[in-house]
């Protein structure tokens, strides 16, 4: 289980990657409905840990 920061709002929620590469894997956030990608590249990654 990941942690990852919406852009938008900020707020922390937990992500399950699926199988395969998370490289491209959108998620959509539980706060502010918005989607973002969780990991487009080590600058612009939203994994927290
Ligand atoms: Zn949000």
């Amino acid at each position: 289980m990941l942690k990852v920061s919406c852009p938008r709002c900020k707020k922390i929620q937990s992500y399950q990657p699926q199988t395969g590469s998370i490289t491209d894997k959108i998620k959509r956030c539980v706060y502010c409905g918005c989607s973002f990608k969780v990991h487009s590249n080590q600058v612009k990654s939203r994994i927290i840990n």
